[in-house]
């Protein structure tokens, strides 16, 4: 297997990038070494010195700061609150922090049990606008006072509340995406007549959905026999989400990716239900009869843990 190569960039380039980038968004573009030691370490044990970081001021300085890497072919990492913990938001790239400006819930529908909000909002300030109608975002991992939107779809967070309505990928709606080349649409949920339509349209989406039309042709009898049927299934790509019976929801496939084919922009989120009783306590001197009592706690209250 080939080993992956460790990108290098010389002084001159990245002065360009920097340079370009300032004159390119409205946020902050900050190079120096201060920052770059600040952005080497998340939550995990690995440190990379990023080639800068941006922290840009909207979606548009996003989309900016990505189309100025791509135009220098500079890699590009999408950060939230970095509570990580395998080195998923540091690498040899710029890093662009969206948890400081692009961080609102812009929509809350309480008929629909829906919300649109901004990659870098906390988990905390989305639940928290939910909660005034009685609703809720169920996926709630202990950082839920830190982390973001966009960090927990890129991971496929769960937490506590996710054994009661699913972790993330069952959580999210649609996400509005960029890709490294320059595309940016909305996905999710397709029907069989939408899929065709857009492969028809052609363009970057028409082709990146012929791809997974392709993709997921080939190897549904595989995904289908192999994805193990686990509540907290959260590593590897989401490709059962492409299957038929899944709806070929391409959002819904792109959680967990940990930022590898897009970044996230916008999201239409799932609320539900908020319960109003959250703690229950039991003590068991021997830990099989806890786990075999488990089955009857969850008939009981389907949100117990
Ligand atoms: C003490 C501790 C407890 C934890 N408990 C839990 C738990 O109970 N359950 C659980 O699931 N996890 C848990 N985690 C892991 C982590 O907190 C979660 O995965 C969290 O949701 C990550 O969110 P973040 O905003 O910090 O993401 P970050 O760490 O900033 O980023 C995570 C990934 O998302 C990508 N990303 C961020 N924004 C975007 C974007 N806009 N577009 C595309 N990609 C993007 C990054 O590139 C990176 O790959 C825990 C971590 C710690 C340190």
């Amino acid at each position: 297997m080939k080993q992956a190569e460790r990108f290098q960039a010389s002084v001159e380039l990245l002065q360009k990038v920097e340079a370009e980038l300032s004159k390119a968004i409205q946020g902050e573009v900050r190079f120096d070494s201060g920052s770059k030691a600040l952005y080497a370490s998340d939550a995990s044990n690995y440190r990379q010195i990023p080639l800068g970081v941006v922290v840009p001021k909207d979606v548009d300085d996003l989309i900016a700061a990505l189309n100025v890497c791509r135009r220098f072919d500079v890699p590009f990492l999408t950060r939230g609150g970095g509570t990580s913990q395998n080195g998923q938001c540091v690498n040899v790239a710029v890093v662009a922090d969206t948890s400081k400006y692009i961080n609102r819930v812009l929509s809350v529908d309480p008929v629909g049990k829906t919300a649109f909000v901004e990659p870098g909002v906390v988990c905390d300030v989305l639940r928290d606008a939910a909660e005034e109608h009685g609703l809720t975002f169920a996926p709630d991992p202990a950082t839920h006072s830190r982390c973001t939107l966009g960090g927990m779809i890129a991971n496929n967070s769960c937490g506590a509340h996710s054994v009661m309505a699913g972790k993330t990928v069952e959580n999210v709606e649609a996400l509005e995406i960029a890709t490294y080349d320059g595309a940016r649409f909305w996905v999710g949920a397709t029907t069989d007549a939408e899929l065709e339509a857009i492969i028809e349209e052609g363009g970057r989406r028409g082709e990146i959905y012929q791809q997974l039309k392709d993709l997921r042709d080939r190897y549904a009898e595989h995904i289908r026999r192999g994805f193990p049927q686990i509540k907290r299934r959260v590593s590897g790509f989401n490709l059962d989400q492409l299957l038929p019976e899944n709806g070929f929801n391409v959002a819904r496939a792109l959680v967990g990716t940990e930022g590898t084919c897009a970044v996230t922009l916008q999201a239409k989120v799932r609320l539900v239900h908020s319960p109003s009783f959250r703690v229950a306590c039991a003590w068991f001197s021997r830990y099989l009869r806890r786990c075999r009592c488990r089955p009857a706690f969850q008939q009981v209250r389907p949100h117990c843990n």
